[in-house]
């Protein structure tokens, strides 16, 4: 591309209204689609009426041109009444590492690119990326891996991911991977947990380290299993599975996140077995999450699951209260809203399922502040996040509440149900099946049951007996509140 073209003659103004309109479009389309598609466009020159704008890749350029032509030639309109029409190439310097996949430099080359000029009305905001149909990778021989990507999350970084000693491994085996893929020991990768424990966090953080590094940048294809399906099926559908394979092989990291949707997918299982095995043999990463372990993972093909394990396994445990105190500190600090510690710690309590309800719960509040002016209190998190609460208080078990009760009394579990009547026994006891009337919404008899067939005045007498005893001992009180509130959480 020329980009020393001599019209580019107003160079200052122009570049002043090119920013504001970058910083528009910023806002308009969000952090995200506007780091995956448009943040390399550079301005390249002004010619009569006509503004060029540059993109490094054939795909990027198509995909802008299509998808946020209009807009662009919207904008520049509004800045500056001269400009007509709006032509997006192919050329130019990719200003920084950005896009995922986008790292291998590119053959740059000059390609007319349709104009846009059409008066058709601006979108209101443009369109979030769709999925690319799988045909568009035939006529983009030059930017294979472009399309592969699915766009990251720009809050998923390292630096965004709170450490604690659920995932303190996980974590630095991601790290690790970031650092120096390819390592022996660490292919795969395999990251497993419940949901919402920071797995795609983790996968993203690589990426994002992987494809912003400047020293010997690496392409990189992060996709969900259902995406790989997706994109598989439809490269059949296209006959253009020998694109698809060559384009997935042509990656130096291929990420496949929440693979247990491969679960009964047989075909596709067998693509990526074999995809799975060349990269490996090509010396390549990959990096996979799912829900459970490998060997957990039945209905996977053996065969898979045993190279799957072969790596580094690496699990993401349910967050402990200490962790989720921590990650609501964060990210109370990173919204900027002051949230008094009693409301954080209510809320590491009462929200333990995942750390997206978490989050969750914590933008409700910080949006609600924001919106009203108001301090957050612990009675405005009530109010706030009345349905949340609910959801969550309807889970405590009679189980749960056994457990929890013969732990903080140092009793066995087992007593919770046996005939022992020593008091050092039967007072826990009794705590439990109160707690149980309190918490849960069985019935007398029904709990009467859970304690070793017990009769339901038995569980009447404890619910009175155990009132009776907080109203007399503080202390004794003190305790129960106390194991309430842990169950509650
Ligand atoms: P998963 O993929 O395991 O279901 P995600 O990675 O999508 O979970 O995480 C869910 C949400 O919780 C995300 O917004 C993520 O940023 C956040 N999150 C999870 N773990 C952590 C952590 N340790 N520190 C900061 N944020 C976290
Ligand atoms: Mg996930």
């Amino acid at each position: 591309m020329t980009t020393t073209e001599p019209e580019i003659v107003e160079m200052p103004q122009i570049a002043v209204q090119w920013t504001r309109i970058r910083g528009r479009l910023q806002a308009e389309v969000g952090e995200v689609e506007y780091r995956t598609w448009l943040r390399q466009m550079t301005l390249a020159g002004l010619e009569g009426d006509e503004i060029t704008v540059n993109l490094p890749t054939r795909f990027l350029r198509d995909w802008v041109s299509t998808r946020y032509g209009d807009r662009l030639r919207t904008l520049w309109q509004s800045e500056n009444a001269d400009i007509r029409r709006v032509e997006v190439r192919v050329g130019g310097s990719m200003p920084a590492p950005v896009a995922l996949a986008q790292t291998h430099a590119a053959p740059r080359e000059e390609v007319p690119a349709p104009r846009i000029e059409a008066a058709r009305p601006a979108p209101a905001s443009a369109p979030a990326p769709a999925p690319i149909a799988a045909n568009s990778w035939n006529e983009e021989r030059v930017e294979p891996r472009s399309d592969l990507a699915a766009p990251l999350d720009p809050r998923f970084t390292f630096e965004g991911f709170v450490v604690g000693k659920p995932n303190e491994f996980a974590y630095a085996c991601a790290r690790r991977v970031a650092e120096r893929p390819s390592s022996p020991g660490f292919n795969p990768l395999f990251l497993y947990g419940g949901v919402g424990l920071g797995k795609t966090h983790l996968m993203h953080a690589i990426a994002w380290e992987l494809t912003d590094r400047t020293t010997a940048p690496v392409s990189v294809a992060y996709m969900s299993a259902e995406k790989f399906m997706y994109r598989f099926i439809a490269a059949i559908r296209s006959q253009s599975t020998m694109e698809f394979k060559e384009n997935l092989r042509s990656v130096d990291v291929l990420m496949i996140d929440d693979l247990q949707f491969l679960i009964g997918k047989d075909n596709t299982q067998e693509e990526f077995f074999h995809t799975f095995n060349y990269l490996v043999e090509q010396g390549k990463q990959i990096v996979v999450s799912a829900d459970k372990s490998p060997s957990d993972l039945n209905g996977l093909e053996h065969r898979l699951r045993t190279r799957l394990g072969c790596g580094m396994v690496a699990d993401l445990h349910s967050t402990t209260y200490e962790l989720r105190i921590s990650i609501l500190e964060a990210k109370a600090a990173r919204a900027g809203v002051d949230v008094p510690v009693k409301v954080l710690e209510f809320l590491a309590h009462k929200i333990t399922s995942n750390v997206r309800e978490l989050e969750g719960a914590l933008n409700r509040l910080v949006a609600h502040a924001n919106l009203f002016g108001r301090p957050v209190t612990l009675e405005t998190t009530h109010e706030v996040l009345h349905d949340i609460l609910k959801a969550h208080d309807r889970r405590v078990t009679i189980e749960e509440i056994q457990k929890k009760v013969a732990e903080h009394y140092s009793i066995r579990l087992t007593d919770m149900s046996s005939a022992r009547r020593a008091r050092a026994v039967a007072r826990p006891r009794q705590v439990a099946m109160y707690l149980a009337k309190q918490l849960t919404s069985r019935s007398l008899p029904e709990i009467g049951r859970k304690f070793g067939n017990r009769d339901h005045t038995t569980v009447m007498h404890a619910v009175s007996r155990v009132t009776e005893l907080m109203e007399r001992d503080g202390t004794f009180a003190e305790d129960v509140e106390l194991l309430r509130r842990l169950l509650e959480s």
